[in-house]
């Protein structure tokens, strides 16, 4: 038989069944009956099982073997075997008593943190944590990398350490704390509080869906819907973005939306040819939050673009904005104020979140902390860093629900889309010197049709790392995201 098409036919399969867990996810968040939860973890857990056997079934081991031992495969196909066989070594090497030992102690745990959130209660969701954690260091450990953080970075971010990511951290950190500073002693203030005036839901859907349609997002090759979390889902003519509406705070659904686009933008602009191939899906999460973060943050927070949207905003809303001007809307959506809940964070301080959160999962699976010193080294650590310390462990150590997910080595690929987006933004507009001009008469295809040809269409061909150098023609760096802010701040605070 032929290898590689045996290899690929069973490739493709293990996707279609990856999107289809996807879309029954979909609709558990956006459509389900209430009573629908339990046949729907039957579902999933049975979509799991099966999934997990094509991926160790020892006769695909045996294709790649064959594959990898033959010499004259296309780069191309090259890149799909290496991803097939980082995702199967991944699924072999853990052995599935841990897996399912894991899996329950996860479930169990967020429900306890459900609770535990509420009340601030840590001391009742420290034992579920520390299970997790000697679970995830277990994990870890099967995997057997050189360490055991870079093995959980692993899944999301392929080809990232824990050393790199900790040169690059160490020194945002070193500029961004000061910057903060400056801007909390700046005496120009923008007004964020005119954002909290009354947006009927309505006209937030509409304006919305305006401009993800603007942005080039295909609706008849996707939806856009509401949910209590917004996420993005699907791939290639089935992406399902959703957002929330919050009637008193027009950021929350419109640069949600906005970031939701870019994450669907990027889904939508994979190779059609390829994206069911190991190596034709989306390069890593790292490199999926940038392209929302490059939208949601340099695009959507830019002056340029509101010169376009800012009057289709007033006339939305008519009376709502009135008075006024652009330049105080446009100061009031990039305000930064440091604040105690990481998802409501601003572009400078969201970092800083971030950087509190790398430090202390990768001591935790380091064993260079316990559990039991988190929420006393969560605290320590926000004012060291942003200056402001939570009353309670609720808006302080308790407030993600991922380590209670067991997802440990995810977090700083949020920080990393942040970099990733300043460096391909700097290198965009090397490449599109009138870029504002084009911004400022709503001509956001040109933004897409850069971002398709440069970074979509190539998946996973290459490596976060290989990717940005090759279209920055840089290695990664904190330098264009702090020029980026350093810009900003001096526009807004004056600084
Ligand atoms: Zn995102």
């Amino acid at each position: 038989m032929d290898a590689r098409k045996a290899f690929y036919d069973r490739a493709r399969q293990i996707f279609d069944l990856a999107q289809a867990q996807q879309a029954l996810e979909w609709d558990q968040e956006v459509m389900m009956p209430p009573k629908g939860g339990t046949q729907r973890a039957h579902q999933l857990a049975t979509l799991a099982t099966v999934l997990h056997e094509k991926v160790t079934d020892p006769f695909y081991g045996e294709l790649l073997d064959t594959l990898e031992d033959t010499a004259d495969l296309d780069g191309r196909a090259c890149a799909d075997v290496r991803e097939a066989r980082r995702n199967r070594d991944r699924a072999v090497r853990i052995p599935p008593k841990l897996v399912a030992e894991r899996t329950e102690a996860c479930s169990l745990a967020q429900m306890v943190w459900m609770e535990a959130r509420p009340k601030s209660d840590f001391a009742a969701f420290r034992p579920h944590l520390e299970k997790i954690v000697a679970l995830t260091r277990d994990m870890a450990e099967a995997l057997d990398a050189p360490n055991r953080y870079d093995a959980l970075l692993d899944e999301y971010e392929p080809g990232m350490t824990e050393a790199r990511l900790r040169i690059v951290f160490n020194d945002l950190r070193g500029r961004l704390v000061p910057l903060l500073k400056d801007i909390r002693g700046a005496s120009r203030r923008p007004d964020p509080t005119l954002l909290t005036r009354r947006f009927p839901s309505e006209g937030q859907e509409a304006f919305c869906r305006r401009i993800v349609m603007d942005m080039g997002f295909d609706l008849e090759a996707g939806r856009f819907d509401v949910s209590a979390h917004p996420f993005t889902n699907g791939t290639l003519a089935d992406v399902r973005l959703t957002t929330r509406y919050q009637e008193n705070w027009l950021p929350c659904a419109l640069f949600g939306a906005i970031h939701e686009g870019g994450h669907g933008l990027y889904e939508q602009g994979l190779d059609p040819e390829r994206y069911r191939d190991p190596a034709g899906g989306a390069c890593s999460m790292g490199i999926h939050e940038s392209q929302s973060r490059l939208w949601e943050n340099l695009i959507g927070r830019s002056l340029a673009f509101w010169c376009r949207y800012y009057p289709m905003l007033r006339d939305a809303f008519p009376g709502v904005l009135e008075g006024v001007p652009l330049e105080a809307f446009h100061a009031a959506v990039n305000a930064v104020q440091p604040s105690l809940i990481r998802t409501e964070a601003d572009e400078v301080t969201y970092n800083l979140h971030i950087l509190l959160r790398f430090d202390l999962e990768s001591d935790l699976i380091a064993q260079r902390v316990e559990v039991k010193d988190l929420p006393e080294r969560w605290n320590h650590k926000m004012k060291d860093y942003l200056g402001i310390e939570p009353p309670n462990d609720g808006q302080g150590v308790l407030q993600d629900i991922h380590w209670a997910a067991g997802l440990f080595g995810y977090f700083p690929t949020y920080a990393l889309g942040n970099l990733y987006a300043a460096q391909f933004m700097e290198q965009m507009r090397t490449e599109l010197p009138d870029l504002d001009a084009i911004l400022s008469r709503g001509d956001l295809r040109t933004v897409k049709t850069w971002l398709n040809e440069r970074i979509h269409v190539h998946g996973r061909f290459w490596t976060a790392q290989e990717l940005c150098q090759r279209v920055t023609g840089q290695p990664l760096s904190a330098e264009p995201l702090m020029r980026h802010l350093d810009a900003k701040a001096s526009a807004t605070y004056g600084l």
